[in-house]
């Protein structure tokens, strides 16, 4: 038990490199619903070209999917003892069909917005990712703020969530991730 790890914040506060650095210190999978997108995207698989224009928008891809994809993915062997979900749940809908059962701890990672538009356009610039304008990455923020949002308090209803300042070097806030970990006993075996 303790090791079923969800990172919650908005995009740009941290959070992938954070969920890699910690999936890696715990020793379960980083479950990236991102990172699984891009790729199916790339491998031009039939859920890549259903799923790509939508993600260039800054949109979200419907919910039905999303669950199915995770459901597949956490049914996978090394998920049995742990995982750490980066991305999703991204709505409430997505929560519930996911259930309070299946996360120990809720990590909500915190940065301020104007920073996180900064960092957002100087990711897009340094992977070329070009159609990350200005625009899109706002709306990222917008579709942050209206759907996903709730989640904190979702999750804070329900005595899971644990917050931790994202402002500071990559190992500084891991440190805090840690921390706030050990003080209720998730992310131990
Ligand atoms: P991310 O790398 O987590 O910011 O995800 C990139 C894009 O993939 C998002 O802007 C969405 O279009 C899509 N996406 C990733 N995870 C989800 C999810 N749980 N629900 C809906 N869309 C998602």
């Amino acid at each position: 038990m303790g090791r079923r790890l969800l990172l919650l914040g908005p995009p740009g506060a941290g959070k992938g490199t954070q969920a890699e650095l910690l999936a890696t210190a715990v020793g379960i999978p980083h479950v990236s619903t991102g990172v699984m997108l891009r790729e199916a995207v790339a491998a031009g698989t039939d859920l890549g070209r259903q799923v790509e224009a939508v993600m260039a928008s800054g949109e979200l891809v419907t919910d039905d999917l999303m669950v199915k994809v995770v459901e597949d993915r956490l049914a996978k062997e090394d998920a049995a003892c742990g995982y750490l979900l980066d991305g999703f749940p991204r709505t409430v809908p997505q929560a519930d069909a996911l259930g309070d059962g299946a996360i120990d701890a809720v990590v909500l990672i915190e940065v301020g917005d104007e920073e996180i538009v900064s960092r957002l356009l100087q990711r897009a610039a340094e992977e070329g990712r070009t159609d990350d304008t200005e625009d899109v990455v706002r709306r990222r923020l917008e579709v942050y703020r209206e759907q996903t949002e709730p989640l904190v308090d979702y999750y804070r209803g329900r005595g899971l969530l644990r917050d931790v300042d994202g402002v500071g070097d990559v190992d500084e806030v891991l440190a805090r991730i840690v921390g706030v970990l050990a003080r209720n006993g998730a992310g131990t075996p």
